[in-house]
């Protein structure tokens, strides 16, 4: 058994959780990417570049560290390894980040809108609102950039524009909550606004909370458990 098995494993499993359910837009297509950070150390493990997620195998997962340098594995690690790894470095709470081409969350890309806050249930989960990551060039540096220039509202997820969406957690089964409260939260707006009707957010104290809250379990939460 290796040592990066389980992780690996994690993220094999997730990819296809989310190809499954249409969270890369197509089914045929190799878009979006998936990883978890490797407890303890500067690694993650990531999705492989353009292989579908029905054809990657455990082994295909890559071990990249957070500057880019592979340390385990035979393929190309995804394109977006450099955007996943700035999301760790900047944002200790986080440890499993994914990023997908999502309909409802990439008609807000398109619109270049952020999400207000709708619903506590969701604004608890992802911010107070979910913001948009200028464009830049898939893959690309400055991409990774515009990304790290977001992360310090706390949000778990972020709207890149024209482009899709990256949902972060604490764990992968929180970062894919994230993905999927995007998914509804964005289908309803959506569908909402599309009423041409006013449409009502979330009194301003439930926002100070939601906001609280993200403070805290971005800066507070990591250091207890670390303590433990
Ligand atoms: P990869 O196949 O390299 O992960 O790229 C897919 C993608 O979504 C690029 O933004
Ligand atoms: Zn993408």
């Amino acid at each position: 058994m290796g040592l990066y098995n389980q992780y690996k494993k994690e993220v094999l499993e997730t990819g296809l959780w989310l190809s499954e359910r249409g969270y890369f837009g197509s089914l045929r297509s190799t878009g979006g990417n998936v990883s978890v950070r490797i407890d303890g150390s500067d690694l993650m493990a990531v999705t492989p570049s353009s292989v579908k997620y029905q054809e990657i195998t455990p082994a295909d997962i890559c071990i990249v560290d957070l500057s880019g340098v592979v340390v385990e594995g035979s393929r190309a690690p995804s394109v977006e390894a450099g955007l996943h790894a700035v999301v760790y470095r900047a944002r200790p709470d986080v440890n499993a980040v994914v990023h997908t081409h999502q309909i409802y969350g990439s008609v807000f890309a398109v619109l270049n809108q952020p999400i207000p806050s709708l619903f506590d249930e969701v604004s608890f989960t992802l911010g107070a609102s979910v913001e948009v990551v200028p464009y830049a060039l898939s893959g690309s540096a400055e991409l990774a950039a515009n990304v790290a220039g977001k992360l310090r509202n706390n949000a778990n997820a972020y709207i890149i524009q024209n482009h899709g969406i990256i949902a972060l957690g604490k764990n992968m089964d929180k970062a894919l909550l994230a993905a999927e409260l995007l998914e509804k939260v964005a289908h309803i707006y959506c569908l909402a606004l599309s009423t041409g009707k006013p449409i009502t957010t979330l009194p301003d104290q439930i926002q100070e909370m939601v906001r609280s809250l993200r403070e805290y379990e971005v800066n507070e939460a990591p250091k207890k458990r670390m303590a433990k």
